[in-house]
Parts: structure tokens; C-alpha cells; sequence
């Protein structure tokens, strides 16, 4: 009985492809197919509804219902029964389909007469393209076999439908590939850019879901498996692999021998699918579970279960990483995620980078500001729509990607683009002025780095100098703890480029989400507020020894500033300072010049240290504030968890009162204060920083121009009353007040 229904399913599938293989009309084929279905299977109708836009299926084609209906007859994503096999993404069979719950009765397709329905989604990849419905009028509930059957039509109609097979006279359904589409994300470097798609891992291509010879395709399946299997033994075997990848590769090593997964495979084959078809398949049913899952286990099982499938699916058709696809001139990365080391090696040729993970404090969004890329980053579906050599253009200021732009999107994008141009300009006529304020008051604007690439910036932005230089960033990129010669020749290059101007160095703040490659991952539940920063370089005092050491010796004798990270109390700081006093000790016992001045200050990132005892502001030689570490332990709201990282503003007024309360603290004492965190290059939030008394900002180099720009043009004296009476009103955030002053100041 199996090997009929084999025989019948492998016969079905060779009538697809010749309908295929004909050049009919994409209108012509869809007629084609539901016909020789219901032919196969012996139901009175066959229907295929493909998605018409998001959230509405259309009735594209149908063998039994009324004619009339096809294109006529839409439903919401959810509504019906074959809304709901669409919302769900799996199969529904029952035998009475009248009395189930949610049957809509559609008069127009002649349907009451049918009792029985089975409905099965037409995916690829885990995506939902549309809906196949084989209908009868007796009340039977459809066999497994048919069932089975018809999700292997199901999936080489997605296939057909990836390749444009039914596009055609503006009533079936269009390459998915060939249509605009906007993507929404979060941004996470602003710019915006015009180019064209590199797909960071390309995607492999199945031209040939259906074959004739099962025998050949099992034997293929098998070799590529077996290649696969190899492959990750010998991953495994090597002695570089560590803890975490050995688990990774162990979930992979389950996956190549698990039986179950072969065997669907082997029987989708014995249908009439080609290997990689099979493969696919597979692979379109762990990405839908994937979507469905709750647990991040089971959830992180199915992704590898979704690279592997990759693998596969390149050894299978040749398409390795190199697909033999050139770069395009303006290059676009699109990537699920990347690494920063991968994405220097990109280098500076990327005019824009699409993520569909990432995060905005991630190495790689850091590594993407250093090279003033437009970065967006959680982009559903990126990958999936994207195709090597499309167009796109990337709104880096309100995380969208037009991928295949209409010609209105084009003329409007580029209208942006030049306005952007013509601020850039603007900026630069400023490059060399002071940001002083309409009221006299000067603040100084310094530029946050962590890369040598970063250090030209220094000239073009018309910073006064580096008001942070994160060094965890060299250690980030690489894959083995640098030698101190090494760092030391880093930095003095870094101080020879910034050619006099100050560059305060922040020793290295590892930990939390900085984890470095080479050192023991420590499985903190908390790990923000875990041992990192400062904690790391006191408590185990080797590295930071060794940095501070190839920073005295990078100075050779030029003037050198050195910031501790994350100091949460005084004696962290006398600590950290002590480190510094003996390292001083012993390049002057070995006879190395010290720097002629050196300054030695402390971030403060924890409200504690806001209420340090006194003696503490009069001893450090500097405060720097790290608003984005305060700011989440002030509100309690992790940065990078997207649910609240956005939750409180930096112009509520219980934050604002806070870094006043500070400012106050360092007059009082005569203690240097600079703000460094993110918000400082927003310019309203510079603005009231400004206006509660802070002299000096650090901020990434591309935002100094319209931060100055907005200084430039303010009165502080005024702000700070906005800023008052908003706080006497009660106001939550002094965003709305100081919104509504700007704008009646033009
Ligand atoms: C900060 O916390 O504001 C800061 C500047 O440090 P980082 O973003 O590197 O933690
Ligand atoms: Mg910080």
C-alpha cells in the first residue's frame, strides 16, 4: 500500500514539473496544478490561496469551487480554516468541516456542499507563503499518507513559487524575490545609505526540487551526510574547540545521527524529492517550530538544527560559502549576526550592514560606529527576503531598509540623502568653532573611541580630543590575549594620531556583555551587575598590571590619562590607584621614562559612587559619568534587553536631578566632570546635560557636529528654567517642555 502511495506521490510530482517545464503562464500553471491534485488524490476540489499581502490570503486557483470566486474570494490571516492553517503554519484535517469552529461559510465558492477539508501550508523556510486545500463532499478524515503526500506538493509549490514559476498576468502571485519590501529594526549606527545586497552567508538556491531517480538521491543524501558527519568529527577532535563550541558541535553531531531526522528525509525522497529538496523540507519545519517554541533550549536546538541543515543543503549543491557571487561595488551586508573581528575584515568597503540579531551595545554594533557604518539591526526576516545583488537603501535614521525600492521610494530616499549631505557640510562649516552657547558658556566636545580607525575621525569631527578611548576593544577582536609590547605600541600609535590632543584611556571593562574570547566565560545569572570592570582587573590584577604598564610606556614621557571603569566605591578607586602608583615604581626602578603629567580619574557608573564620601571627590583626579551603565542601575533597566531599555527617558526628572546632584558635588570640590555615554550625542540630551551644568561631553564622533550645531544656537539660562519649571510642575520627563521651547525657537 505504502509503495502505491510512493509510486502515486513520485508520479504527481513528475506531472508538476512538466507543468512546469512548459512556458505557460504563471496563471495557466497554478490552473494546471490544482487539477492534476485533485486528479491524484480523487477529491472533488483542490484550491491553492496564496498570501496577496500580509495578512490576506486569496483564493488564486481551484479545481471543484465556482470559478468566479478565484482572486474574488479573500480571507484575514486567521479567518476560516485556511486562515487558521496559515496563522498556525500546520495541517488541519477533519472530516466535517461545516460544524468545526471557525468554518466561515463563503457563498460565492459554492462550499457547503463540501464536508470534508484538509488544509496544508505552503512554507519555505519556515515562512508561510500560502494555503493547498483538498476538499470532498463525503465525510472522510483524509489518510497520514494523504496527508503526507500533500505536504510534499506543498513544498514543491513554495520551491516553484521561490522561483517566480507563477508570476504572470498580474493575477497569480509574484516572485517573492522580485517585489519591494520594507523591513522595520532597530538602529543602531544612524546614516543612511544606498547600495546593493552581500549576504554575509549566501543562500543556497534549490533548482531542482523534484527528481526521478530516488535511488540516486538517497545515495546523494547519504555522501553529503556522511561528508557532513566528517566535518564536524573532525571540528570536534580539534584541540582549539572549546567548551561551549564542543556543546554546539555535540548538538550537531546528535543531528547527523539522528535517525528520525534521515528517515523523514529518506521518505521524502522515496516521494519524488530531490535531496536537497528533502533537505529543506526538514529544515522549513525546525525554522516554523523555532518560531513557535517557547524554550530557549529547544529553541536553540532547532537553530542548530537550521545551520546544519545549511551545511548540508551547500555540500549537497556545490554552493559552498563561495558561490562564485562577486561583491557588489556598494556593498550592503545582510547577516543573521556577525562578529566584530569578521567585520573588520569587511573594512570600511560596507556602505551599510542589515542584522536580523545583534544588539545595539553589541562588538559588532561598536565596531560599525568606529567605521561609521549605518547599522540596523533586528530585522526580521532580513536573510530571508534579501537575494545577493538586490537594491536597497538603508534609512539608518528610522531603522527601515527599502529592499527593492519602487521608483518613488528612490527619488525620495536620495531627496534625504542630499539633505543629510547638506548637514554634513553645515557641520563642518562649524568644525572649528567653540560650542559656545548664546549665554557665553563654553563646552567642550571630545569624541569616544576604541579603535585605531577610529582615530581620523579625531581631525573631520573637530573633536578637542578622546574623552574615552574603550581599549576592551582590541581585546575584543582578536582570539588570543595581547602581549604587552603589542598594546604598547597600540597605544602610542593611538596618542601619535591624536597628536597632542588628550585621549583618556579607559583600562579594560570586560564582563557583562563584553565577554573575551580567549578567557573563561563565567556563568553569571546577573552578569551587568557581575564581576566585571574594575572588579575583574582587583581582583585578578595581571592584566590590568600589564595594561597600565604598556600605557606608561606608550607615553614615553608625553602627557598620559588613565580612567578606571565601573568604580562603585572609594577604595575600588584608592585600589586601582595603588595598581597605578607601583607600576609608576617599577618603570622607574627599570628605568623607562614616566609620562610628564599624568591624570588619574574614575568612571561612575553606579549611583554609589554619586554618594561617595567627600574625601573621594577631592582625591579623584576626574569623574567621567558612563550614562549608559548609570542610567540602567538608576531605573533598574537593562540596557540590552529591548523590552525596557527604552522604558525611562534621560530627560525624566529624577535622572536629571541625579547628575545634577553630581555636578554639584564635583563645583563643590573642584572635581574635572565629562559625560561619556550614548546620550551625550543626542542632541537634546547634550542640551539639558548642558544646561544643568556639565562642561564637557564625549560622544561619537558623527555626533558632534549637530550637537554643536544645537549648542551653538541655545541659550543654557533658559533651558535651565524649562528645566526648573518643569520639575516644579511635577512633569515626568522634561522632554515635552523642552521640545515645545525649541520649537518656538525655531
Ligand atoms: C557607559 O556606561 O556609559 C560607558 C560609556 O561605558 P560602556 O558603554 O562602554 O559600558
Ligand atoms: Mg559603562
Amino acid at each position: 500500500m505504502a509503495q502505491t502511495f510512493e509510486t502515486e506521490s513520485r508520479k504527481l510530482l513528475g506531472r508538476l514539473r512538466d507543468t512546469m517545464a512548459g512556458d505557460d503562464p504563471g496563471q495557466t500553471r497554478l490552473d494546471k496544478i490544482v487539477d492534476l491534485i485533485a486528479d491524484s488524490i480523487g477529491t472533488e476540489v483542490c484550491s491553492i490561496y496564496l498570501f496577496r499581502d500580509e495578512d490576506t490570503l486569496e483564493l488564486c486557483a481551484t479545481e471543484g469551487l465556482n470559478s468566479e470566486a478565484v482572486h474574488q474570494t479573500r480571507m484575514k490571516l486567521g479567518e476560516g480554516l485556511v486562515g487558521r492553517v496559515a496563522r498556525r503554519g500546520q495541517v488541519f484535517n477533519t472530516p466535517d468541516a461545516p460544524n468545526t469552529r471557525g468554518f466561515r461559510y463563503m457563498p460565492e465558492t459554492g462550499e457547503e456542499v463540501y464536508t470534508s477539508f484538509l488544509g496544508v501550508p505552503i512554507q519555505r523556510l519556515g515562512e508561510t507563503l500560502g494555503v493547498l486545500v483538498v476538499q470532498s463532499k463525503d465525510a472522510r478524515e483524509y489518510s497520514a499518507d494523504e496527508v503526507y503526500a500533500l505536504e510534499v506538493v506543498a513544498m514543491v509549490l513554495a520551491e516553484m513559487a521561490e522561483l517566480g514559476a507563477f508570476v504572470g498576468d498580474g493575477s497569480a502571485m509574484g516572485a517573492r524575490h522580485s517585489q519591494p519590501a520594507m523591513l522595520r529594526g532597530t538602529v543602531a549606527q544612524e546614516g543612511v545609505a544606498e547600495g546593493h545586497i552581500w549576504l554575509h552567508e549566501p543562500r543556497v538556491v534549490v533548482t531542482n526540487p523534484i527528481a526521478d531517480d530516488p535511488h540516486r538521491e538517497l545515495e546523494r543524501l547519504t555522501e553529503a551526510v556522511e561528508e557532513l558527519r566528517v566535518g564536524v568529527d573532525k571540528m570536534l577532535a580539534l584541540a582549539a574547540v572549546d567548551k561551549e563550541q564542543a556543546e554546539v558541535l555535540e548538538a550537531y553531531r546528535m543531528f547527523a545521527n539522528s535517525k528520525g531526522w534521515m528517515r523523514r528525509m529518506e521518505e521524502d525522497i522515496s516521494r519524488g524529492l530531490s535531496a536537497e529538496a528533502a533537505v529543506e523540507k526538514e529544515q522549513s519545519l525546525a525554522r516554523s517550530r523555532m518560531g513557535q517554541a517557547s524554550d530557549s533550549y529547544l529553541r536553540e536546538r532547532l537553530s542548530d538544527l537550521d545551520d546544519l541543515s545549511n551545511r548540508l543543503l551547500r555540500i549537497l549543491t556545490g554552493q559552498g560559502s563561495d558561490t562564485g557571487a562577486e561583491m557588489p561595488a556598494d556593498p550592503i551586508l545582510v547577516a543573521r549576526n556577525i562578529g566584530p573581528a569578521e567585520l573588520l575584515d569587511y573594512g570600511r568597503t560596507l556602505r551599510g550592514i542589515i542584522l536580523e540579531a545583534g544588539s545595539v551595545g553589541s562588538h559588532a554594533a561598536i565596531v560599525a560606529r568606529a567605521l561609521a557604518i549605518p547599522l540596523i539591526v533586528h530585522v526580521d526576516r532580513a536573510t530571508l527576503e534579501s537575494l545577493n545583488g538586490d537594491h536597497v537603501m538603508v534609512d539608518g535614521e528610522q531603522g527601515i531598509v527599502h529592499l527593492r525600492p519602487d521608483d518613488t521610494v528612490v527619488t525620495a530616499f536620495r531627496d534625504k540623502m542630499a539633505m543629510q549631505a547638506a548637514a554634513v557640510e553645515r557641520y563642518a562649516s562649524i568644525r572649528d568653532k567653540a560650542a559656545e552657547t548664546l549665554c557665553g558658556s563654553v563646552v567642550s566636545l571630545h569624541m569616544n573611541a576604541g579603535l585605531m580607525a577610529d582615530l581620523p575621525s579625531l581631525e573631520g569631527s573637530g573633536a578637542e580630543g578622546v574623552g574615552l578611548f574603550r581599549t576592551e576593544l582590541q581585546f575584543l577582536v582578536r582570539n588570543q590575549m595581547p602581549r604587552r609590547s603589542e598594546l604598547s605600541a597600540l597605544y602610542a600609535r593611538v596618542l601619535d594620531a591624536a597628536g597632542g590632543k588628550k585621549v583618556v584611556f579607559r583600562t579594560l571593562d570586560i564582563g557583562s556583555d563584553k565577554v573575551l574570547p580567549y578567557m573563561k566565560p563565567n556563568d553569571e545569572p546577573n552578569p551587568a551587575l557581575g564581576w566585571r570592570a574594575i572588579r575583574v582587573g582587583l581582583d585578578k590584577p595581571g592584566v590590568l598590571r600589564m595594561q597600565l604598564q604598556a600605557l606608561l610606556r606608550s607615553a614615553n614621557g608625553r602627557p598620559l590619562t588613565v580612567m578606571f571603569p565601573f568604580v562603585a566605591q572609594y577604595e575600588e578607586y584608592t585600589q586601582a590607584k595603588a595598581e597605578m602608583d607601583k607600576a609608576m615604581d617599577r618603570e622607574r626602578r627599570l628605568g623607562h621614562v614616566l609620562p610628564e603629567h599624568i591624570e588619574i580619574g574614575a568612571m561612575l557608573e553606579t549611583p554609589s559612587l554619586a554618594f561617595a564620601p567627600h574625601k573621594f571627590f577631592e582625591e579623584v583626579g576626574f569623574l567621567s559619568i558612563g550614562g549608559n551603565d548609570l542610567k540602567q542601575f538608576f531605573f533598574a533597566a537593562d540596557r540590552e534587553n529591548e523590552r525596557v531599555r527604552r522604558r525611562y527617558d534621560t530627560l525624566n526628572v529624577s535622572f536629571l536631578s541625579f547628575i545634577e546632584r553630581i555636578v554639584e558635588r564635583c563645583e563643590i570640590t573642584g572635581t574635572p566632570l565629562s559625560f561619556c555615554g550614548e546620550d551625550a550625542g543626542r542632541p537634546v540630551e547634550a542640551l539639558c546635560l548642558a544646561a544643568i551644568g556639565l562642561r564637557n561631553l564625549s560622544m561619537r564622533p558623527a555626533s558632534i557636529g549637530p550637537v554643536k550645531s544645537l549648542l551653538r544656537r541655545s541659550n543654557l539660562e533658559e533651558v535651565r528654567k524649562v528645566i526648573s519649571d518643569a520639575r516644579h510642575r511635577g512633569d515626568m520627563s522634561v522632554r515635552p517642555a523642552i521640545m515645545e521651547y525649541l520649537r518656538e525657537q525655531g
